[in-house]
């Protein structure tokens, strides 16, 4: 879907804006980006603010005409800052992701001149309207921001259908194993023991309260090492100062 969406700019006029969508697009994961008779592109100005996406600006397609921006697109969604006299089904953006999702289609999102926004004629060639829930009485955002909350919408979307993968959760593999859980709890009673903080003869619910509290914090194979450490050290510590004992009762 990522993939698959292209993003349209009719006739945009500040390169700054044209960089801030590239950044905005490869941010989100998209990489498609047509523009529709830019006033001043390829420029050196675009490319500073795309800031990492260069390759957005790159690997842009420019047309002459919205017909051609949209070929092949079974899916034509336009965006308005404005409620226009010429109804579509109107949509928000994440109306607009899961609309894009469920249909599975090649789709285009345009949007409008920083100034004027899409024509009439330009929004009668669309399946759907979009606008952007703002401040009814200050409603255009900068063209750049307005394709960032599109394209973020997109990405959510792909993400909740297993398209791509969310890189801030933990990995599984950091996680400890079962059978590393259950040796710690096994060294933990056994050091509680030798410090005589637990009496095997009488162990009440200790354990399994301490379970509790350690099965809450979801431990990490680091973590675990971090705890095995503290006990080996503490047995050490133990049997040092026992040794010593024995020692000194001997002179
Ligand atoms: N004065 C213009 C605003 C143009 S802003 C107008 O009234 O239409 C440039 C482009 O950013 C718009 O054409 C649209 O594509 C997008 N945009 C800005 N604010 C938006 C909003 N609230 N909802 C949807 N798109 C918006």
């Amino acid at each position: 879907m990522l993939d698959s969406t292209r993003i349209v700019l009719v006739k945009p006029s500040h390169p700054g804006n044209i960089g801030a969508v590239a950044r905005a697009m490869k941010t989100m994961g998209l990489s498609h980006l047509v523009m529709v008779e830019p006033d001043n592109f390829p420029s050196d100005e675009a490319f500073a603010r795309s800031s990492g996406a260069k390759d957005v600006l790159e690997n842009a397609t420019i047309c002459s005409t919205v017909e051609e921006a949209l070929e092949g697109c079974g899916l034509v969604i336009g965006t308005s800052a404005r409620n226009r006299k010429i109804p579509r089904p109107l949509l928000n953006p994440r109306t607009c992701a899961e609309t894009i999702s469920e249909k599975g289609l090649p789709a285009a999102i345009m949007f409008g001149r920083e100034r004027t926004g899409l024509t009439n004629d330009e929004l009668e060639r669309c399946h759907y309207h979009v606008h952007i829930p703002t401040n009814a009485e200050y409603s255009s955002l900068n063209l750049g921001a307005a394709v960032q909350v599109l394209c973020y919408e997109l990405r959510m979307a792909s993400l909740a259908a297993g398209e791509v993968e969310n890189n801030a959760v933990v990995k599984t593999a950091d996680i400890a194993s079962a059978e590393a859980v259950e040796g710690y709890f096994s060294h933990l009673e056994q050091t509680l023991v030798e410090i005589d903080f637990l009496n095997p003869d009488n162990p009440g619910k200790l354990m399994n309260k301490l379970r509790r509290l350690y099965m809450r914090a979801g431990l990490e194979t680091n973590e675990l090492s971090i705890l095995r450490g503290i006990l080996s050290d503490t047995q050490r510590t133990i049997r040092l100062a026992a040794a010593k004992e024995v020692v000194k009762n001997e002179k």
